[in-house]
């Protein structure tokens, strides 16, 4: 039995947050939630969420409020111009799961503040499959005393919470984290095509670098190529995993923020642009590995119509 009486609220009941709202009710706790769509309020409901009418009586009702929404213009929506904040009870803590801006978290922060509210960030990463089985990670930013009070509700949804600091630093390790990872998947895709042109076998690269320093979990785990590893996206054709939208929606941040900060970040950026034009070109519902066929084509298509080629007849595609 849950010792804890905290009514939480949870807004934002999609992929994300309809998962992370039901396994609160399984760890015992009373849930109010809404949604904007109403499908997603009954599948809530039928997990065990109270469902509210709208988003202010979930706050007039809750002592803890979770929001899991698209992005950032969503939460400050919400909390600044929706009356989110002015409908809770002074004090109430106000946790943001959803990824967004770092500046558009720490100006959430300060709207919470000044409406006499807690807040923290607390984006996630392990995608639907960690927020189904309670497996995500928690990056949090905010006061130790809320990260302490939070821990517990985090504990519900998720394996591992990590206070990274101060207000939006939650976020930011999460954007840097998904720099590293977009990085390296495009560095692993890359490695595979360079393999193929040279004639070596998937499997053989894969044995090499998986235990050498080529090492890293875009190869690992999430393999772009069929085969190495059987559990990896590649083998179901590129079905998410981790959407492509996504990782370009995540990379747009990460770059924007690199370059408010004067940060060069070239291969983030570039990162950040090839993605976009991936999930632009079609890819937006692949998984992020995926992008090892566009950076396949283009290698050939380059091979094709490339000067070289010219010299031996080759002709332009
Ligand atoms: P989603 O679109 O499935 O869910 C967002 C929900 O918010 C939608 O159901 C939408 O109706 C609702 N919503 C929007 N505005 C609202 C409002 N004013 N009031 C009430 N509800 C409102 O998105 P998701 O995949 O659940 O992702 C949520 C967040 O988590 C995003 O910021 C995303 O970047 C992040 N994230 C997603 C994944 C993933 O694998 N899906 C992984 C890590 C992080």
């Amino acid at each position: 039995m849950n010792s804890d009486t905290r009514t939480i609220g949870f807004i934002g009941l999609g992929h994300m947050g309809g998962p992370m709202a039901a396994n609160l009710v399984k760890a015992g706790h009373r849930v109010i939630g809404f949604d904007l769509v109403p499908g997603l309020l009954a599948a809530a409901a039928a997990a065990g969420v109270e469902a509210a009418g709208s988003s202010v009586a979930v706050a007039t009702a809750a002592d803890v409020v979770i929001t899991m929404l698209p992005a950032g213009r969503h939460v400050l929506a919400l909390y600044r111009d929706e009356g989110l904040l002015t409908a809770a009870r002074p004090g109430t803590l106000f946790i943001d799961c959803s990824t967004i801006d770092v500046a558009d978290a720490r100006s959430a922060h300060e709207a919470a503040v000044a409406a006499g509210m807690r807040a923290l960030d607390a984006p996630v990463s392990g995608g639907v499959v960690g927020a189904e089985a309670a497996g995500l990670t928690f990056m949090v930013g905010g006061a130790q005393a809320e990260f302490a009070e939070a821990e517990p509700l985090l504990a519900a949804m998720g394996r591992k919470a990590v206070h990274c600091g101060g207000t939006g630093a939650g976020q930011a390790a999460k954007i840097c984290n998904n720099m590293i990872l977009g990085i390296s998947m495009i560095a692993v895709s890359e490695a595979f095509v360079l393999g193929e042109s040279l004639g070596l076998s998937h499997q053989a690269l894969f044995d090499v670098a998986s235990t050498a320093s080529g090492q890293c979990w875009a190869l690992t785990v999430n393999c772009p190529v069929p085969g190495p590893v059987p559990t990896s996206p590649a083998n179901r054709d590129y079905l998410p995993g981790f959407a492509a939208s996504l990782m370009a929606k995540d990379l747009g941040l990460a770059a924007g923020a690199a370059r408010a900060g004067g940060v060069p970040a070239e291969l983030g950026l570039k990162a950040a642009e090839l993605y976009a034009a991936y999930a632009a070109g079609g890819g937006a519902d692949e998984d992020f590995s995926g992008i090892l066929r566009t950076l396949r084509d283009e290698a050939t298509t380059e091979h094709r119509t490339g000067p070289e080629n010219y010299e031996k007849g080759g002709t332009p595609a």
